[in-house]
């Protein structure tokens, strides 16, 4: 694989050098100029190689290409209420355990429905809080498990995410670290560059950000296998999105793919409500019936965690069902994916714990 230089990002950033690439008709210049100056747009010249150059409605280009819609229509700046949980400027926390850290603020690519638009590709700096983040976690005992995030983390050159890896690794407390990242989809070639920093501080658990089969790419998996070497244990997150993914047979084959390569997926969430985005929101009666579909057709490796992240401090909350029916004495109801009902005796004695050593009996 070529090397490429961390400063080296072949991207599309202007409506010019994207009418170079794809057919682009009058109006929907002037439509994405327009979007374009309320929420800016970038596009890597390999994600933009992964579009239907004639087709509007092509899936990658939905994800990546500005339109009028964002505009118009409901959401917020902040959906997830992640100013309320701010423990720093760079550190979300919302529960015991865990938390977010904004490592970057910039991204490789800047998709259309991002939940920190507010931040990602903005005057934001999160360079300027990482000390103080780094000295927040270190006096946090609660905090076992971090979240790097951003932006995507893997923008940093890799000297700085070394820099926090091994900062990170030096607090006892701090057991578990995850990173969050697109990379793999936008700009696989950039994974290499960090292959040998996360390899160091190995293992790590790598949450990629996929969302349709056809990002499922060879150089995709190229990257997983570079990461799996690297000793990174790789799961992922899913947006629903309307007309990208909103259909059991383009996420089965989605779900599929990504077990191939090695990547159990994680999450399919529903759209948070972000300012300019609502276009892509699919109804959460929609979202049950596909993930329904999605039991019915494939493995349960294959399976994520629907969920809907709301602001108020709720967090993330599952969605699935109703597989559980009512419960008449110890019968308790159940549905299957099909539809059929049966019952379960649920007739177990009291729960009461005798050898965590927390619970008080
Ligand atoms: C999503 C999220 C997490 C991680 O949640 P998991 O269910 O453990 O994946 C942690 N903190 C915040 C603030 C989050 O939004
Ligand atoms: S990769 Fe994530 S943080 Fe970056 S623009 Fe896309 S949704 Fe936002």
């Amino acid at each position: 694989m070529r090397r490429v230089s961390p400063l080296t990002l072949p991207f599309l950033s202007d409506v010019g050098s994207l009418s170079s690439v794809i057919r682009l008709d009058r109006t929907s210049e002037a439509e994405i100029e327009a979007a374009s100056r309320v929420f800016p747009f970038r596009i890597p010249l390999f994600y933009a190689g992964l579009m239907d150059l004639e087709n509007p409605l092509c899936p990658i280009r939905l994800q990546a290409i500005p339109t009028i819609e964002e505009l118009s229509g409901t959401g917020v700046a902040d959906p997830l209420g992640e100013e309320r949980i701010a423990l720093t400027p760079t550190f979300f926390k919302r529960y015991p355990g865990r938390g977010v850290f904004l490592a970057a603020a910039e991204c490789a690519m800047y998709c259309r429905f991002c939940n920190r638009r507010r931040l990602v590709g903005r005057d934001f700096d999160p360079a300027v809080f990482r000390e103080k983040t780094l000295a927040f976690i270190e006096g946090c005992g609660e905090v076992r498990e971090v979240i790097l995030s951003g932006g995507d983390p893997l923008m940093l050159d890799p000297i700085e995410l070394d820099y926090i890896l091994s900062r990170l690794r030096k607090i006892g407390h701090v057991k578990v670290i995850r990173v969050s990242s697109r990379m793999p989809v936008v700009f696989p070639e950039r994974v290499e560059l960090h292959r040998e920093v996360l390899s160091r501080h190995a293992p790590l658990w790598f949450i990629v950000h996929v969302n349709h089969p056809r990002e499922v790419t060879p150089e995709f998996i190229e990257a997983i296998n570079g990461l799996r070497d690297a000793r990174a244990s790789c799961v992922s997150q899913t947006v629903l999105l309307r007309r990208v993914n909103d259909c059991r047979h383009v996420l089965a084959r989605l779900f599929e793919l990504l077990v191939d390569a090695g990547v159990k997926p994680y999450y399919l969430f529903q759209l948070d409500d972000v300012t300019g985005a609502t276009h892509f929101k699919v109804r959460i009666e929609e979202g049950l019936s596909i993930m329904k579909g999605l039991r019915a057709s494939v493995s349960g490796l294959c399976m994520p965690q629907y969920a809907l992240d709301i602001t108020g401090g709720l967090g993330k909350i599952p969605l699935e069902g109703p597989y559980l029916g009512p419960k008449a004495g110890d019968s308790l109801h159940v549905e299957n994916i099909y539809g059929e009902r049966g019952t379960y005796l649920d007739d177990g004695g009291e729960s009461r714990c005798n050898s965590c050593g927390i619970c008080k009996s």
